[in-house]
Parts: structure tokens; C-alpha cells; sequence
């Protein structure tokens, strides 16, 4: 069985964020990261990775 290098809960197409999502949004890096509900989403492709 193969498992993926992680599992992604959330897609952009369920949920997009964005200025107005009503979200926080943090700066990552090079990224953005969207507060969820304790832990951070950052999106990667067609879903969020959560960090
Ligand atoms: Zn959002
Ligand atoms: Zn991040
Ligand atoms: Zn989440
Ligand atoms: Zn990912």
C-alpha cells in the first residue's frame, strides 16, 4: 500500500482562499499561509497542506 507524503483534508476547489475568505492570513516565507481552525493552510496545486 502506498501512502502519499501527506494527506491533504482541504482542495482549492472546496475552499478558495484569499484577501476577503475571512481567514488570517500569515506570511510564510515565500508563501501565505491561511489560519484554519489551529493549524495553517498553504496551498499547493489543486489542495492545501496543512502546517
Ligand atoms: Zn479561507
Ligand atoms: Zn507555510
Ligand atoms: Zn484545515
Ligand atoms: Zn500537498
Amino acid at each position: 500500500m502506498t501512502q502519499p507524503h501527506h494527506e491533504a483534508e482541504h482542495t482549492v476547489a472546496e475552499h478558495k482562499h484569499g484577501e476577503d475568505c475571512g481567514h488570517e492570513a500569515v506570511q510564510h516565507e515565500d508563501h501565505t499561509d491561511y489560519i484554519h481552525d489551529g493549524h495553517r493552510h498553504a496551498e499547493h496545486g489543486d489542495h492545501y497542506d496543512e502546517h
